[in-house]
């Protein structure tokens, strides 16, 4: 996807803070963050929303869980806890069409959301 900007981040063209990557899973942090943790868990396949996963995403989301614990251990946060979050399209605040989970901790997190 040429327009997309998180596959931009993924092509190395607009630079990120890259926390973690493996072959299929790229997580860096959120520009804006909303926490002192606050990072960005993508699939480097871009898919735009929730809408729009098949039936094999499934597969591929569920390494963005694998990556979300070992990003909480290596960040010591995996006791304290954490909050993913998936927004998908415009009401839940979807912004950036590239799907994508946000990590948030490190500080008391308010339920429920806004
Ligand atoms: P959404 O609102 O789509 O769930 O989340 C998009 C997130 O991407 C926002 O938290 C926003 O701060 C972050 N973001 C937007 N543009 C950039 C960028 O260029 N680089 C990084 N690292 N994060 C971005
Ligand atoms: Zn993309």
């Amino acid at each position: 996807m040429s327009d997309c900007l998180f596959c931009k981040i993924r092509e190395g063209v607009i630079p990120a803070d890259i926390i973690f990557e493996n072959d299929d899973v790229l997580a860096f942090n959120d520009v804006n963050p909303q926490a002192p943790v606050h990072l960005l868990i993508i699939p480097k396949k871009h898919i735009s929303t929730v809408n729009d996963m098949v039936d094999d995403d499934q597969v591929i989301m569920g390494k963005l869980f694998s990556a979300a614990r070992t990003i909480a251990s290596q960040k010591g946060v995996s006791d304290d806890g954490y909050r993913l979050v998936v927004n998908c399209n415009e009401k839940a605040g979807q912004t950036v069409f590239h799907i994508h989970m946000h990590m948030l901790a490190d500080r008391a997190l308010t339920w429920p959301p806004g």
